[in-house]
């Protein structure tokens, strides 16, 4: 079969050419595979987290591989930081293009009838309105520079239930409703709106809290009867922030092993 025209020409192509794209929580687990895989792909990338270390552990990654980034302490459940961050990344790298607002935590593990309420309201202020206020200033940056692509990091338990994670699960739920309302509200203005939704990913978000036989059932919950890889979900957040999926918006989009066929 012959080569098609202009195949070999495309096949190492950068999908993030020129772009700028802001990470929050890229200093571990899927945000840091996707700022590693974005920069891979030619973006600069603005690498956002609460773990100093880890952020610039990022950032020195990609410096090494000939990557371009920078690390920005910040606090995603703070809207004061939500503007600092777009700031940054418009003032060093002339724009912004692309987000992936990522930054998240478990929460406590409660019946809802019992739950802590402080521990509801740190769940929501970073899952959920963390979202709100990246979005809040990402979106009037995009469309300054005439579009752009924005993923929220859902999971899952954005679509369905699970016990003893109200927050959690509110909090992704909500998500995606954002997301659906936002990319309506942007769609005719060139900036699509999209999010993914994880099955279990093997980060420190599940190590820090569970043993070796708790993560071997949870994995056993997926049909593919492994944990994701953080590389797996990145790789999906790329197509979705590429032109390649320049006719996608306002979706949910799963990553997960099967686990929401059941
Ligand atoms: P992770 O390895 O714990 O990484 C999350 C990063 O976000 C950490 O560096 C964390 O810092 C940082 N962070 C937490 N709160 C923040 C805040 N307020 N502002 C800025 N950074 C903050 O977790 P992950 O598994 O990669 O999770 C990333 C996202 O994927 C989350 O939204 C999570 O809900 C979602 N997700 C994960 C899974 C999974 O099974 N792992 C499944 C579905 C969806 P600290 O370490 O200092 O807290």
């Amino acid at each position: 079969m012959a080569v098609p025209k202009g195949w070999v020409s495309t096949w190492k192509m950068k999908l993030l050419d020129k772009k700028v794209a802001i990470v929050t929580g890229g200093g571990s687990g899927i945000g840091r595979a996707v700022a590693l895989l974005y920069a891979q792909h030619g973006a600069s990338v603005v690498v956002t987290d609460l773990d100093e270390a880890g952020g610039n552990a990022t950032v020195a990654d990609i410096h090494t591989a000939g990557g371009v980034a920078v690390f920005v302490h910040a606090d995603s459940s703070k809207p004061e930081d939500g503007l600092k961050v777009v700031d940054i990344a418009t003032a060093t790298y002339g724009g912004l293009h692309i987000a992936v607002n990522n930054a998240g935590i478990g929460g406590p593990i409660a019946p809802t009838g019992s739950y802590p309420i402080d521990g509801w309201q740190k769940v929501i202020d970073i899952n959920l309105n963390g979202v709100f206020y990246g979005m809040r200033y990402q979106i009037p940056a995009m469309l300054a520079c005439g579009g752009g692509s924005i993923v929220n990091m859902a999971s899952i338990l954005g679509k369905v239930g699970t016990r003893f994670s109200p927050a959690y699960v509110a909090a992704k739920h909500g998500v995606i409703g954002l997301t659906e309302t936002a990319a309506l509200e942007y769609a005719d203005k060139n900036v699509r709106i999209n999010a993914v939704g994880p099955g279990y990913i093997l980060t420190p978000l599940l190590t820090k809290s569970l043993d070796e036989g708790m993560l071997k059932s949870i994995a056993g919950l997926h049909p593919m009867n492994r944990l994701g890889t953080p590389e797996e979900v990145s790789e999906l957040c790329l197509w979705l922030n590429s032109d390649k999926a320049s006719f996608v918006t306002g979706s949910y989009y799963n990553v997960d092993g099967g686990y929401l066929a059941q």
